[in-house]
């Protein structure tokens, strides 16, 4: 039995947002066998509504009205596809401040910091709706006597996304405008941990004029439901956010189908403080790269790398500001860091830090005794922290820092280099031969240089080595949604 959480309805002002179905083929549907799945509020463990797990026909029914919506999809001229897109950023917007209540109340992250994900997560709409007016192909000085040649950019045909929890909104946004805008229909299969938000965004995508089979909210058991996508022909393309582990269960499952991957995937970012730095500044910095989402963001800055010469000050500064943040509900007024998404998330953080200390590192901070909840983890600095550990080697997704003094830039550039992962670095240094020398030594996708924020609709986002293929956002964010099609044309 599905009912709208008391919670929910008290504080939307629009209960139509909040949706306990799939949304496929434009209608909003059950589970044929009636399975259902509880979602709760990490904040209070309390119910907030079900989600139907979608029996295996109806994912492929999924499919089949994708099939059927691409053909008149992709025959939209680029400026009508653009103004739905349109329709659907002004609908986000208008809806902000009910979305992110959806978005705290499932995600748990605090208000203004899920309204700020509403704003970032429209303003890839908006952007992809005009980028798909410039999907251009070119002319090619021929090589062929009499002959013309060029290319034709082209719909890759439909496109499934999987997406995480710790930011449900943008995530899905980021690779579904730029797919809408390439003329491809998509399937989307939200973590089931923050269903609703995504629910809300196909609610007012069928408001925007988005037509039936076009948008596609499919849920499900996470493995069996992109088993099914991954073996599908039909579906040409596969975008996925999330940890290294499922990215390369996908690369696998989608070998037989060969479809174009982008795989957004787990990051282990290094933070490289130079010796000129103000360590306050930095350390504000650090403070600010590390504990958005309560350290569940894949830029959090997890290996904070300090020259000697100002270690001690920094970790002094980062201590203090750390203290200063507030651990709650994120519906209450003036809070920084949520709940972590489940209570397994706050085991794994506690032996990240208690392995460390059993290596030798200090903790600061992070007395669990004040924790507000079962689902709360209270920050923590772990200084003198070595690659031996696995707050060095792991992802930890939680607010747990590590810090450590090097001597040398080349010293720096090895302990960032030495992990697995690629997504993204910080360099703070006003030394302009310092920061070339470490931008180009970073194997990294992105390297942010003095400044937390990075990202946006414009830029290419994504990871070298296993942080994954493919980039989002930018002109290179459509093109993963494009096939170019090279024409010659012999004497006409
Ligand atoms: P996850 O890999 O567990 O889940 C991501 C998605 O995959 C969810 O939709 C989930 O339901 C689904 N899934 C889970 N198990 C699956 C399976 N066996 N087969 C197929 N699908 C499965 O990741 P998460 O815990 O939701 O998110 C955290 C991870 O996401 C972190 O590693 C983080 O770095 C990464 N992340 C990366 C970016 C990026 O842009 N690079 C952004 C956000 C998060």
């Amino acid at each position: 039995m599905t009912t709208l959480s008391t919670t929910l309805a008290k504080r939307l002002e629009d209960p139509r947002l909040f949706r306990q179905y799939a949304y496929v083929d434009g209608k909003w549907t059950h589970g044929n066998d009636g399975r259902e799945e509880a979602v709760h509020d990490p904040a209070t463990n309390e119910a907030l509504g079900h989600i139907p797990l979608l029996e295996d026909a109806q994912i492929t029914a999924a499919v089949d009205a994708a099939e059927v919506a691409f053909v008149h999809w992709r025959a939209l001229r680029a400026d009508e596809r653009c103004e739905r897109l349109l329709a659907w950023y002004d609908l986000i917007q208008a809806n902000r401040e009910d979305l992110a209540t959806i978005m705290t109340l499932e995600q748990g992250k605090p208000l203004p910091d899920a309204r700020g994900e509403v704003e970032y997560g429209a303003s890839f709409v908006r952007w992809f709706a005009e980028e798909g007016k410039r999907t251009y192909g070119e002319t090619i000085p021929s090589h062929i006597p009499n002959a013309s040649l060029g290319t034709i950019k082209e719909p890759v045909g439909i496109a499934a996304m999987i997406t995480p929890w710790n930011f449900p909104l943008a995530m899905i946004t980021r690779k579904a405008a730029a797919a809408l805008a390439a003329g491809c229909p998509v399937i989307v299969k939200p973590a089931n941990e923050t269903p609703f938000s995504a629910l809300a965004l196909a609610e007012l995508a069928e408001r925007a004029g988005i037509p039936a089979g076009v948008f596609n909210v499919v849920l499900g058991e996470p493995a069996a439901v992109s088993k099914i996508l991954c073996a599908e022909p039909r579906i040409r393309a596969l975008s996925f956010t999330g940890s290294t582990r499922v990215g390369r269960l996908l690369i696998e499952q989608s070998a037989h189908t060969v479809k174009r991957l982008s795989l957004e995937l787990g990051g282990n970012a290094p933070f490289i403080v130079g010796p000129d730095m103000d360590p306050k500044e930095a350390a504000y910095a650090a403070v600010a790269a590390k504990f958005q989402t309560a350290g569940q963001d894949c830029l959090a800055a997890n290996r904070i790398l300090v020259h000697e010469s100002i270690h001690d000050e920094f970790v002094e500064q980062f201590s203090e500001r750390m203290a200063a943040l507030t651990v709650g509900n994120g519906l209450q007024g003036e809070i920084d860091l949520g709940p972590l998404i489940h209570r397994q998330a706050v085991e794994k953080a506690a032996a990240i830090v208690d392995d460390a200390v059993s290596k030798g590192a200090t903790m600061i901070g992070g007395d669990q005794s004040q924790a507000p909840g079962d689902n709360y983890f209270m920050p923590v600095l772990l200084t003198g922290v070595t690659p031996q550990m696995k707050v060095w080697r792991e992802e930890n997704f939680a607010p747990v820092a590590g810090v450590t003094a090097y001597r040398t830039d080349d010293e720096a550039i090895e302990m960032a280099n030495d992990t697995e992962y690629g997504l993204a670095a910080y360099i703070y240094t006003h030394d302009i031969r310092r920061i070339w020398k470490l931008l180009r030594a970073l194997e990294y996708g992105m390297v942010s240089v003095n400044s937390v924020k990075m990202t946006g609709p414009p830029v290419p986002f994504g990871g070298v080595k296993q942080s994954g293929l493919g980039r989002e956002g930018g002109a290179t964010g459509i093109d993963e949604y494009l096939e170019t099609k090279y024409y010659c044309l012999g004497a006409l």
